[in-house]
């Protein structure tokens, strides 16, 4: 039985980008990485399996609500705060070299706000008019000239009848994020700097030992089971968190549950269409959908090479991960966690019909879907495919709620700070290096004045709000744009 300083569940991009921070905190620390697939990225972080959307709240609409005529900005800055971490964090690392070419990575994609009917493009112009003032926010255009709209999405202009009142904003900000790429960047580097990476290693039990942690694995090709003693654990495996987090027995994951939401993505086979289309373009979601659920016509650029998809269409199934088991669902339950799952069975109702409607979707249904964004879609230019899947946390809540939704990203650690995992996949990915950083501060609160040095060449605007510091976020975005290769 070996002993190791920190390990590692999970080889996609939270526990990537953890491994990364760690190497360079303390690169005497010795991390092993297990993973149930007999590669990096094969879950969620996987390119195809995500929207690949660099998350900045530039055209996603659910992170600007409107609340009697005001459009709230509050969420926006946040995500985008976040997202320029990221920014700092992966320059810095193409800098140190622990990451290779940012291009097989991140690439500028323009990020388009849909506004179809006049109720929408009455809202589009306020958050326009909301946003453009902001610092992170400069580039926000807007447009309800149809002209200028046609040709801007061809896609999306052609065949459209004329009336039809419609409206875009826009940011050349954009970027498209190859999760996939970059992990396997990541993982690439931390072999040659020493981790271990069991791949085709599931973990099945994790328990306490003293002050540190008995992690159990199994190899799934030999049936060969193995142990190791870890003085910290970070439980990055998707879906599979909250089982893993159960199984360690810690009284912080108590009451807590997921709500399994599988999608798909209709993705273009027609050379000559994904040539003519250049954004991610996000509309409303529709009544009752939940807003992971906001459909969007996206270029994505993946191995080198565009691509277009439309989605995502939710799904179902009890599985905690796309490649996971039926049983995922049922054996996460406990009785601390029923009336979680009871409370929000009953909120939910326009969830559950949203669901409903969904699932009972053919292909037909689909491309009418998809026909509201490109109104002249044809069956025979799309194929339809399986996307990641996600676990939604469900909180307990006190009476008479007992159990309520979240749609975002939990962390989840114990009071000891030895062992954390995270629930949740919204924005998931493009926070990563903030989600991290949070976990530090919640896990190593007593290091961190000592890392403090390395933490500010990581992330160079940590405990700084750049939308108070517009020279500073000037400076770190041109820094980022040209090492990160996203100057055009
Ligand atoms: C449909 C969809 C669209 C999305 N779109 C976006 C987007 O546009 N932008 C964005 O930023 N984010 C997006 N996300 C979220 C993003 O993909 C996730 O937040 C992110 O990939 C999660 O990374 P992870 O490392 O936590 O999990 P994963 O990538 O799922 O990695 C978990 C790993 O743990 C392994 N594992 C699980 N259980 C075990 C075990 N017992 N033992 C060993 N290994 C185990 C799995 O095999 C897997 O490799 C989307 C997600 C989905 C599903």
């Amino acid at each position: 039985m070996g002993e190791v300083d920190i390990a590692l569940i999970g080889a996609g991009i939270m526990s990537a980008t953890l491994g990364a921070i760690f190497r360079e905190l303390e690169p005497s620390w010795t991390q092993v990485i297990f993973e149930r697939c007999d590669a990096p990225a094969e879950e969620s972080s996987s390119p195809w399996n995500n929207a690949g959307t660099g998350h900045s709240a530039l055209c996603e609409l659910n992170y600007t609500p409107e609340n009697h005529g005001k459009v709230d900005t509050a969420k926006a800055v946040n995500i985008n705060e976040k997202f320029q971490l990221s920014r700092q964090f992966w320059s810095h690392q193409v800098e140190k070299g622990v990451l290779g070419d940012p291009s097989e990575f991140i690439n500028p994609v323009p990020h388009v706000s849909f506004a179809n009917g006049e109720d929408q493009v009455r809202y589009l112009r306020r958050r326009y008019e909301a946003l453009r003032t902001l610092p992170l926010f400069p580039d926000m255009q807007f447009t309800d000239d149809r002209a200028t709209f046609d040709e801007m999405l061809p896609l999306m202009g052609e065949g459209r009848a004329a009336g039809d009142r419609v409206a875009i904003s826009w940011s050349n900000n954009g970027t498209d994020v190859n999760f996939g790429a970059q992990t396997r960047q990541f993982v690439d580097a931390a072999i040659q700097q020493g981790t271990e990476v069991r791949y085709g290693h599931e973990v099945t039990n994790i328990s306490a030992h003293g002050d540190k942690w008995k992690v159990t694995a199994k190899n799934r090709h030999t049936g060969e089971s193995q142990t190791i003693i870890a003085n910290f654990v970070f439980v990055g495996a998707g879906g599979q968190a909250l089982p893993l987090l159960q199984k360690s027995g810690i009284s912080e994951i108590k009451g807590f549950a997921g709500f399994p939401v599988s999608g798909q993505w209709l993705r273009c086979t027609n050379e000559e269409l994904v040539e003519k289309h250049a954004a991610k373009v996000y509309g409303k979601a529709s009544v009752g959908a939940p807003p992971m659920s906001v459909p969007h016509l996206d270029t994505r650029v993946i191995d080198g090479k565009k691509g277009l998809m439309f989605g995502p269409y939710a799904g179902w199934t009890p599985k905690f991960l796309k490649h996971g088991s039926n049983l995922d669902l049922f054996k996460s339950m406990r009785v601390g966690n029923i009336p979680s799952y009871l409370g929000v069975g009953v909120q939910e109702m326009g969830l559950t019909k949203y669901l409903v409607t969904e699932l009972l979707k053919d292909m037909d249904a689909r491309i009418d879907s998809l026909r509201e964004y490109m109104p002249t879609a044809r069956k025979e230019d799309w194929e339809l495919i399986i996307a990641g899947q996600r676990v939604q946390v469900i909180k307990p809540a006190g009476v008479p709620r007992f159990g309520s939704l979240e749609f975002g990203t939990t962390l989840i650690n114990n009071s000891a700070g030895t062992i954390a995992g995270l629930l949740g996949a919204s924005p998931g990915a493009s926070i990563a290096p903030s989600a991290m950083i949070e976990l530090l501060e919640r896990c190593f609160g007593g290091y961190m004045i000592e890392w403090s040095g390395k933490i500010k060449e990581m992330f160079p605007s940590y405990g700084v709000k750049l939308s108070n510091e517009p020279k500073l976020f000037e400076e770190l975005w041109d820094h980022s744009q040209k090492v990160l290769k996203l100057e055009r």
